[in-house]
C-alpha cells in the first residue's frame, strides 16, 4: 500500500477512489476501520470510508486517528484526508480538529488543504470557494440543513477550526508551477503555519500542487488533488505504469435496486422497465411482508433477465408518503425493506447488483455485511463497477442518485456481459 487515505463520508472515498483508479493506481475502498487481518489485496491505495462529517469532533477525531493507525500498519506511505469539496464543516470542526489529530499523530507539522474540484465547478481563488460562478455562501450551501456555509473565505473558516496557523498559497504561485508551490510551502511553514490552504482553478493546478505535495506525510482536500499523486508514485518508481482496472468477472443473477427519487434514476427505471420485468415498493401500501412479498415475485421471474425493484415516485407521490408517515420514517421503512431485498435477492443466487440512492446504498451494503470494495472500471462518470470485498462476492454498481446516463443500468449491465 502506497496511499492510506481517509473519508468522511461514503460517496467521497468512492469519489476519491475513482479519481485515483482513472489515474491507472489500483484502489480499495473499506467500509469503516477494518478488522486487523482484513486483506486489501494488490491495492496502492486504500481509502477507508468513514460517516464522520457530521459527527461530534471528539468521535470524528477518535475514528479518523484509528483509521490512521490501520493504515499505517498495513504499510502505507503518504496519508490523504478527504473531505467536501464544498468544505463542508462548522466552527466546531471537523475539518481543523481532524486534520490537527492526523499531524499529530504522524507527528508532522504542515498539511496543504485543497478542497477544489474545477471539473464539478469548485474553484478556489485567493482562499475564495467558489461554486460554479457563486461564492461558496451565496450558493445553496448557505442553506445545507447540518453544515451550512456562510463564509467563502476559507482562511476565515478553517481559523476558526484549529488553534494553530493558516496560511495561503495562492493562485500566481500555483500557476508557477511545482517548485514555486514547493519554495511557498516551505516559507509559511517556517513562518509558523500549520495548514496551507492552496488555490485552484483547472485541473493543470491540481496535478501541479499534487506534485508539490510528493514529500508530505498528510495531504488533505477534496478527490481532486489526488489527480497528480499516482503520478507521484510513479517517478519514485514505487507504481508501475498505468493500470487499467479489471471489470467484476463474477457470474449470477441481476438486480436493480432503486431507492432514489431523483430525475435521473426516474428516467433509467422508464428506460429499463422496456426490457426487464419490474415492481414497485409503496411505502404507503407498506406491511411487515413487504420484502417477502418482494421476493416471491423475484421468484417467479426467469432467472435470466434482470429484475428491477423501486421505491423512486414522482415528487408529488414522495410528498404524499412524507405527509403521511413522516419525512424520515417514510426513508427508514424503504431503506430498511431494500436491505432485506437486497440480502434476500443475494440468497437466490444474484451476484451482480446496481443500486440506486446514495442513503440507499449504505443500507444495503450494510445489509449484505460487504466490508470492502475493489474499484473497477467506470460505468458512467463518478461510478465505476466495484466487487466486493469479505461478505458475499459480487459485482456491485452503487450509483449517487443523480449520476448516470438514462440507460446507464442497461450500460452496465451490458459491460459485464463483455468482461
Ligand atoms: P439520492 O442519492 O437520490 O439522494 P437516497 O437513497 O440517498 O437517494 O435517498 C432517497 C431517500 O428517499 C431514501 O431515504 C429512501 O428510502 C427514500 N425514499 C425512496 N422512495 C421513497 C418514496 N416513494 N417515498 C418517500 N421516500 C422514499
Amino acid at each position: 500500500m502506497l496511499l492510506g487515505a481517509i473519508a468522511d463520508d461514503f460517496t467521497g472515498a468512492t469519489d476519491l477512489a475513482n479519481t485515483l483508479v482513472g489515474q491507472g493506481m489500483p484502489a480499495v475502498q473499506v467500509i469503516g476501520v477494518p478488522d486487523k487481518d482484513f486483506d486489501p489485496g494488490e491495492a496502492a491505495a486504500v481509502i477507508v470510508a468513514l460517516k464522520t462529517r457530521t459527527a461530534p469532533v471528539g468521535e470524528a477525531v477518535r475514528q479518523s486517528v484509528a483509521a490512521l493507525d490501520w493504515l499505517r500498519s498495513r504499510g502505507a506511505q503518504q496519508f490523504f484526508f478527504k473531505y467536501c469539496s464544498t468544505f463542508d464543516s462548522t466552527d466546531a470542526g471537523n475539518i481543523g480538529p481532524v486534520n490537527d489529530a492526523l499531524l499529530d499523530a504522524l507527528g508532522a507539522d504542515f498539511t496543504i488543504a485543497c478542497p477544489a474540484f474545477p471539473a464539478n465547478g469548485r474553484t478556489l481563488y485567493k482562499g475564495y470557494l467558489y461554486v460554479g460562478d457563486e461564492l461558496l455562501n451565496e450558493s445553496g450551501m448557505k442553506d445545507h440543513p447540518l453544515t451550512p456555509m456562510t463564509d467563502a473565505n476559507l482562511l476565515r473558516v478553517l481559523s476558526r477550526q484549529t488553534p494553530f496557523g493558516v496560511g495561503l498559497i495562492d493562485m500566481n504561485t500555483v500557476g508557477a508551477g511545482v517548485d514555486a508551490i514547493r519554495a511557498a510551502a516551505g516559507a509559511l511553514k517556517a513562518d509558523g503555519v500549520r495548514h496551507a490552504l492552496v488555490d485552484a482553478i483547472s485541473d493543470a493546478d491540481l496535478v501541479a500542487i499534487g506534485g508539490a505535495a510528493q514529500d508530505l506525510e498528510l495531504i488533505t482536500g477534496g478527490s481532486g488533488v489526488a489527480l497528480g499523486l499516482p503520478d507521484n508514485f510513479r517517478r519514485a518508481g514505487l507504481l508501475d505504469p498505468a493500470i487499467a482496472p479489471a471489470l467484476p468477472t463474477i457470474q449470477g443473477r441481476a438486480a436493480v435496486l432503486a431507492g432514489s427519487c431523483s430525475r435521473a434514476t426516474r428516467d433509467q427505471i422508464a428506460r429499463a422497465q422496456d426490457h426487464w420485468p419490474s415492481y414497485y415498493l409503496d411505502p404507503l401500501a407498506f406491511t411487515d411482508n413487504t420484502a417477502e412479498h418482494a421476493l416471491a415475485w423475484a421468484d417467479d421471474q426467469n432467472t435470466d433477465t434482470p429484475v428491477l425493484i423501486y421505491s423512486s415516485a414522482e415528487p408529488d407521490a414522495v410528498a404524499k408518503a412524507q405527509a403521511k408517515l413522516g419525512t424520515d420514517n417514510a426513508g427508514a421503512l424503504v431503506e430498511t425493506a431494500m436491505g432485506a431485498i437486497a440480502a434476500g435477492l443475494c440468497r437466490r443466487g444474484v451476484r451482480q447488483l446496481i443500486v440506486a440512492g446514495g442513503e440507499t446504498s449504505g443500507a444495503v451494503v450494510q445489509a449484505l455485511g460487504i466490508t470492502g470494495l475493489r474499484i473497477g472500471p467506470e460505468i458512467d462518470p463518478g461510478v465505476p463497477w466495484t466487487e466486493t470485498l469479505g461478505g458475499p462476492a459480487m459485482a456491485l454498481a452503487l450509483k449517487s442518485g443523480n449520476f448516470g446516463a438514462p440507460d446507464f443500468f442497461i450500460k452496465a449491465l451490458a459491460m459485464l456481459d463483455d468482461a
